[in-house]
């Protein structure tokens, strides 16, 4: 009986009579000479010979070196980016398409790949029939002269290489060979091959199979291109299985939908690793790259919840995926890609903000904090912030902010980029070795994954990046010299596309696709998307090579019957793979409904549904709650700590609990700042252009007689004045750019604005923007500021003080109604100012066409050009009910008044920062729920109202 951990027994047969195991992928290769340390481990040994188990191109490109060590080639085999950058040379020199030359190169690369392994390059120029294909062959001729010229070799014509060198002599092979997991071979490898064979190697063919599988040919001579067809396999499978209820031989599972079949599969799997810990389990989907992000979020949901946990290792749950992810996805690279550009040219404000939080970048573990705060608080609420930042640019803010002396290691990294970029010039040209070094450099310098060190999968990326510029530097076989930016160009590409899979853990359930799946066994497997519209996933021919020719050599693509007989063969090396095989589909798909795929007609599955392979589980006992009243109020923190303005008494006013949050929480919703100004910014803009103005100018008499230019100029120059807080020295074009537009937006609204100022009753300007500290208003004690207060003049002698409120967005007096005013900043300073001698108060609408006026209540006629109906006797007696309602406001918000109670909803609610907070179900704010709890739009709320809202 094999051993547990043994590889299965005719690969180490093969090993023991000094044969070399080729798989079909790396990740064969990799499970087999795992399974065979562990054997050896598993038998007491220390040290033993690795095993001569290779994939197919490791063994070629092995083969190559040996030839050229024994000096029998001296040909440079070009790696996948050499080629690359020959085939864009070619390429450029003679493209008349559109497309770009990067994914043309990419279609020639992959076009001449397929000539070769089909063997049909000696055909290609005499059977191009289209503009697309006769440019191909005019580049594969250049191409190949310069391979010719140059001594060059690339990865597609290495078999037929090593099959001269085996045909002539100089290579000899190893006694024999052991095929294992090859769906198909090509005539490339085929023709190999067999030079081996002539050449005295035996050659066999292994089909996986384990103890209670379905036997396909286990063991066989090689025989030709293809394995021959399993039928029926379902009819082969043994008689004993485990005796779970959740194990089946074979069978072919319905599920409702997408996410329904993901749960079953991750549900399924949980129960039986719960049975047999030490299984080992494969889950393969067609193309698990595009699905990752779901299964992974599902698996982890249902197999390790504990692990869901922000906090949770990386990599550490009972599931692993077989493929990488390219190496700019992961957090290291993509830092050390941001950085490099970031050298170049100024980088956007995301990617600033992606790198002060990053980990890898200026490493400090206990930065992170004032990191995050300089990014929050200060970044992103610059005056006029811009698009992009450049480091000198970052450097100045931080050296400038509060955070400076929290960040000392930042700012060391920062500084020593800047020197290092002052010693070398980047659009000087220089080999990509010479590049590599200086990235390498540059990266040390801003102190990029420091602590990676410590860490293995972070250890890993290093590496796999050190790899990456290693290979940038390859690019220098045809002694070009690049700038800096075209070296970053090319790494960024190769970085693109090097896979990065961390080190298998060996986790017991194995994720992967079909082709990757080859040569390994398992003990269940879960093949997951198995409907007709989701596999099997067709192949696309090549655009670039003539269709009769891709016909006739019979590549992916072309035939349709060809492809599904070799998708079937696929599904048949799957069902024969592991004792327990489960297809599984959703028969609802965002394409539409579909059927099982018709290659898994075959094996005779049997048909079995997501609940009752894999049942709900029950759900949790309920759990006890207990009911608490938010009546009771919050008792007030030390007065020192409320502070603030109006602004308190207008969240009270809107919602208890709003002001609550606001205001003693301090809790806000994440900075979404615009770039640019802000309208906050551009309100705050007008005020302070028109108290400059008003500093001059004083009264509307002196404003009459100014002189219309004179005014036109004093307007600009207070608008200049006020927009230089604003602009730097060295503003960039942009912003220059945007302070014009900015500066003509500011004249068109404002000189209407003061034309209209000529035609109100006489005023004088009395103050502008004064601040009033400490003012009480019940309980509370406040900061306000006035915007401005003008004494209303009749026949030139003071007759009372009208109080402004400057409004750039919609007002009414409206807002100051009520028990719950909108707006109580003008009442307020109405209440504070005390003026024995108020004459009137009014918004002041700063707003461009007929919405531009001076609206408010007046003592007597005449003061405002524009009035509204007092709802009380007098101005005095409004105050003093304004008076009574801020009083009790502000006692209510003193005394922790938190209650849920939106004064009109659902507006209150619909922009409030504290939904998250106050738990009010965000779906009552949709329109169907809206209209179900109103008739007429806003509704006052009731208690009733508030169990809705909360859900
Ligand atoms: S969302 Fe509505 S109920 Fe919740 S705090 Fe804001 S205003 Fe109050």
């Amino acid at each position: 009986m094999d051993h547990p951990y043994a590889p299965p027994s005719q690969v180490t047969e093969a090993l023991g009579r000094g044969w070399t195991v080729l798989t079909a992928n790396q990740r064969a290769a990799r499970t087999l000479r795992h399974d065979f340390d562990r054997l050896k481990r598993a038998l007491g040994l220390a040290n033993w010979q690795p095993p001569a188990i290779l994939a197919w191109e490791t063994w070629t490109a092995t083969l190559w070196r040996r030839l050229l060590l024994e000096g029998h080639g001296a040909a440079l085999l070009l790696n996948p980016t050499q080629e690359h950058s020959l085939w864009r040379e070619v390429i450029e020199r003679d493209a008349t398409s559109l497309r770009p030359v990067d994914s043309l190169a990419e279609l020639a690369a992959n076009a001449w790949h397929l000539l070769h392994a089909y063997r049909g390059r000696p055909r290609l120029n005499a059977s191009t029939d289209s503009a697309d294909t006769r440019a191909f062959s005019r580049w594969a001729m250049e191409f190949e002269r310069r391979c010719t010229r140059l001594n060059y070799l690339t990865q597609a014509q290495l078999a037929e290489a090593l099959r001269e060198a085996f045909s002539n002599g100089h290579l000899k092979p190893e006694p024999g060979f052991l095929l294992v997991g090859f769906d198909a071979k090509t005539p490339g490898q085929t023709v190999l091959l067999e030079a081996l064979q002539a050449a005295g190697a035996h050659i066999e063919e292994w089909r996986p199979e384990r103890p209670g599988a379905p036997s396909i040919a286990a063991s066989s001579r090689w025989v030709g291109l293809n394995p021959p067809d399993a039928t029926d396999l379902a009819t082969q499978l043994p008689e004993e299985f485990p005796p779970s209820a959740t194990s089946f031989r074979t069978a072919l599972i319905a599920a409702p939908d997408e996410q329904a079949e993901l749960t079953a599969c991750a549900r399924w799997l949980r129960v039986r690793l719960t049975e047999r810990p030490n299984s080992c389990l494969a889950v393969i989907a067609p193309a698990i790259e595009a699905e990752r992000a779901g299964v992974d979020r599902t698996f982890l949901h249902i197999l390790a919840p504990e692990l869901e946990d922000i906090a949770a290792p990386p990599g550490s749950g009972p599931f692993e995926f077989s493929l990488g992810i390219p190496l700019t996805q992961t957090p290291m690279a993509a830092t050390a890609l941001d950085i490099l550009r970031w050298v170049v040219a100024p980088l956007p404000l995301e990617r600033i903000g992606a790198l002060l939080l990053s980990p890898h970048f200026a490493a400090s573990s206990s930065e992170h904090v004032a990191r995050a705060e300089f990014d929050a608080f200060t970044l992103r609420r610059q005056h006029l912030l811009q698009p992009q930042i450049s480091l000198d640019k970052l450097i100045e803010l931080i050296s400038y902010s509060k955070s400076s002396p929290h960040l000392p290691i930042l700012l060391k990294h920062l500084r020593a980029l800047r020197a290092f970029l002052r010693n070398i010039d980047l659009t000087a040209e220089h080999t990509h070795a010479d590049w590599a070094t200086t990235m390498h450099d540059l990266l040390e310098a801003a102190g990029w994954a420091a602590a990676s060190r410590d860490n293995s999968i972070e250890f890993q990326t290093r590496r796999r990046w050190e790899d990456a510029l290693d290979e940038l530097a390859t690019l220098d076989f045809d002694n070009r010299r690049v700038a800096f930016a075209t070296a970053l160009v090319s790494l960024e590409r190769i970085a693109a596309q090097t896979l990065f899979a961390p080190e298998s853990r060996h986790a017991p359930i194995q994720i992967m696709g079909p082709l990757e799946s080859a040569g390994s066994t398992f003990d269940a497997i879960w093949f997951l998307r198995a409907g007709d519209l989701t596999w099997p996933t067709a192949p696309t021919p090549s655009p670039l090579l003539p269709w009769h020719l891709q016909r006739d050599l019979a590549m992916p693509g072309v035939n349709p019957a060809r492809d599904s007989a070799h998708a079937r063969r696929i599904a048949e090396r799957i069902a024969a793979s592991a004792p327990t095989v489960l297809f599984s589909y959703a028969e609802e798909t965002p394409d539409g409904h579909q059927r099982p795929s018709p290659v898994l007609a075959s094996l005779a599955l049997e048909s079995r549904s997501a609940t009752e392979i894999a049942p709900a589980e029950p759900a949790p006992e309920s759990v006890y709650l207990e009911a608490l009243s938010d009546d009771t109020p919050i008792p007030p923190p030390p007065s020192h700590v409320l502070q603030g303005g109006a602004a308190i008494l207008q969240s009270q006013a809107a919602c208890g609990f709003r002001a609550f949050a606001e205001k003693r929480l301090f809790a806000s919703a994440l900075d979404t700042r615009e770039l640019g100004l802000d309208p906050r910014e551009r309100g705050s803009l007008v005020h302070d252009v028109l108290e400059r103005f008003w500093a001059e100018v004083e009264t509307q008499a002196a404003l009459k007689l100014l002189p219309r230019t004179e005014r036109e100029i004093l307007l600009a120059r207070s608008i200049d004045d006020a927009l230089a807080r604003h602009t730097t020295a060295t503003a960039p074009t942009w912003n220059r750019a945007y302070i014009d537009t900015e500066r003509r937006r500011l004249v068109n609204l404002l000189r209407p604005w003061l034309d209209y100022e000529l035609t109100r009753p006489p005023f004088a300007v009395k103050s502008r923007e004064e601040q009033l500290k400490d003012v009480q208003i019940g309980p509370l004690r406040l900061n306000i500021r006035v915007d401005r207060v003008d004494t209303s003049l009749a026949d030139e002698k003071p007759a009372g003080e009208i109080i402004l409120d400057y409004k750039t967005g919609p007002a009414k007096p409206a807002d100051w109604l009520g028990d719950r005013p909108d707006a109580p900043q003008l009442p307020l300073y109405a209440v504070v100012s005390e003026s024995p001698h108020l004459a009137a108060v009014a918004f002041a609408s700063v707003r461009a066409g007929n919405a531009m006026e001076l609206n408010g209540y007046e003592a007597r006629k005449g003061v405002l050009p524009k009035s509204t109906r007092l709802k009380t006797g007098s101005l005095q007696e409004q105050v003093a009910e304004w008076r009574e309602v801020l009083t009790s406001l502000a006692e209510d918000f003193h005394a922790g008044n938190a209650r849920v109670s939106p004064k009109q909803y659902p507006s209150t609610c619909r922009y409030c920062e504290q939904r998250l907070l106050c738990r009010l179900d965000l779906t009552t704010l949709e329109a169907d729920a809206i209209e179900d709890l109103t008739d007429d739009g806003d509704t006052e709320i009731t208690d009733d109202i508030v169990e809705t809202i909360r859900g």
